[in-house]
């Protein structure tokens, strides 16, 4: 939580700072509505999340009759972490399963951190005392492969690649093939994220899910996103949605942005769990995602 707090701080800055405009104030009037709107837009909330967070809030405090903005402050915390889903399953889907390794596809656009965030939960398992196998089917960046490779001796995991340029659904089944063989609790596949057309990325993704199934069912399938993408990024998150049956989110570079309030906008415009945060690029710096750490993390 330390950690979360300290890499949080630039997010920290923007919406503390429309905090603490209206903590100056007295009274709740139109004015301090406007702020908290404009603070929660401006830490890319989103406006459709923020119309409906302050619109709740303004009723709130109707019914309890709050004046302070102090008071305010708690209730927003709330409307926050409420508007986070608290409640939803964020545990990754990981270790043997009926006799066979866990497997967990991981998608998303080129650049979103997906090999890295393969190389930072494979450090997390290995360091819980699992074994990992990562495949790396992302065959047609040319750095993709090595880059894994490189991460699986960092972290001490094996790793399953194929030739340049190969098929990539062929090395997800032998990375599952050598998972199950070699009795390793999790298989991470690292998949190519070419986003030319919707039809393309469906039939890769499919080949892949369908050519892993073979061996048993996939247990995950992780969405990297980057939140430094910010409200753009949503329209090609909704796409991997559309074409794969996401279970969770991984919101990358949440370091690299001012804008911690995009966890509230993905999470609300895809309805999928963020379960993981990237919080920079070495290979601890990833953290499950806790929805009321965060918005506390979040005010200050
Ligand atoms: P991929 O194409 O989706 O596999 O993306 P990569 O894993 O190669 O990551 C793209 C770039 O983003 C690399 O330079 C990573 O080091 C960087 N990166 C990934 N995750 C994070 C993160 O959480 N924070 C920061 N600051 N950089 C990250």
């Amino acid at each position: 939580l330390v950690r979360l707090r300290a890499r949080l701080s630039r997010s920290q800055n923007v919406f503390g700072k429309g905090l603490l405009g209206l903590l100056s104030r007295d009274h709740l009037d139109d004015d301090a509505w406007d702020e908290v709107e404009e603070s929660l837009i401006s830490a890319d909330v989103g406006v459709q999340a923020t119309t409906e967070i302050v619109a709740k809030l303004r009723e709130r405090t109707r019914v309890l009759g709050t004046r302070s903005t102090a008071d305010l402050r708690s209730l927003l915390a709330e409307e926050l972490t409420e508007a986070l889903d608290p409640k939803l399953d964020r545990s990754l889907h990981t270790g043997v399963m009926d006799g066979k390794p866990s497997v967990i596809l991981v998608v998303g656009v080129n650049g979103a951190g997906k090999t890295t965030s393969c190389g930072k939960i494979a450090r997390v398992l290995v360091a819980d005392g699992h074994t990992v196998v990562l495949g790396a089917a992302d065959t047609f960046r040319a750095a993709a492969a090595e880059q894994l490779a490189t991460w699986a001796s960092r972290v001490g995991a094996q790793v399953v690649r194929g030739p340049e340029g190969g098929d990539p659904a062929a090395v997800a089944f032998d990375a599952v093939k050598k998972g199950i063989d070699a009795g390793v609790d999790t298989v991470l596949i690292d998949t190519a994220g070419r986003l030319q057309n919707k039809v393309g990325l469906m039939d890769e993704l499919g080949k892949i899910k369908r050519v892993v199934e073979k061996h048993g069912p996939v247990s995950e399938t992780l969405l990297v996103l980057d939140a430094t993408a910010g409200q753009n990024g949503l329209s090609q998150a909704r796409v991997f949605t559309e074409v794969a049956d996401v279970t969770g989110v991984v919101l990358t570079k949440l370091d690299g942005t001012a804008k911690g309030g995009i966890v509230i906008a993905v999470q609300r415009a895809l309805g999928i769990p963020v379960k993981l945060v990237g919080l920079g690029e070495g290979p601890d710096d990833l953290a499950p995602f806790d929805p009321s750490q965060f918005v506390s993390a979040l005010l200050g």
